[in-house]
């Protein structure tokens, strides 16, 4: 059955698909020059966005606070998601994402617990104590 948002959409496409040809038959580099002049603003754009999302989950995994949960660092370029638990690379094997990716799928989620805002000083000594706890928890194994 074809209803009438069907037969509404079917008419916009058609309008839509004429209004192409006819601008490519005025100029065919249209589209491609539409496309560079619009680069700029494009881009400036996907920048924001991403700053803002990445404002609004660090936010929320620093409890709150746009900053580092140990040591209170709070400039953007400095601060990540943090696997409490270590094991951030298994985890984004498993589920494909990584980057901003990783973010929007945080909040997709709604903000799962298992995640803290850290920056990358703390991440970096973070990673070398489950290191350090993982290599003891097997040399204790090995000499039972
Ligand atoms: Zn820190």
């Amino acid at each position: 059955m074809i209803t009438i948002d069907d037969k509404r959409k079917k008419q916009l496409r058609e309008a839509s698909s004429r209004w192409k040809k006819r601008k490519l038959a005025e100029n065919p580099n249209f589209f491609r020059e539409q496309y560079q002049k619009n680069l700029i603003h494009r881009q400036d754009y996907e920048r924001r966005n991403k700053d803002r999302i990445k404002t609004e989950v660090l936010t929320y995994y620093g409890n709150g606070l746009f900053a580092c949960v140990i040591c209170g660092e709070s400039r953007l370029h400095c601060l990540s998601i943090d696997h409490i638990n270590g094991n951030g690379s298994l985890e984004r094997k498993r589920l494909g994402k990584a980057g901003l990716g990783f973010y929007y799928w945080l909040k997709k989620q709604g903000y799962p617990e298992g995640y803290r805002t850290l920056c990358m000083n703390c991440q970096f000594i973070e990673r070398n104590r489950i290191y350090e706890e993982r290599l003891a928890e097997r040399r204790l194994i090995s000499s039972q």
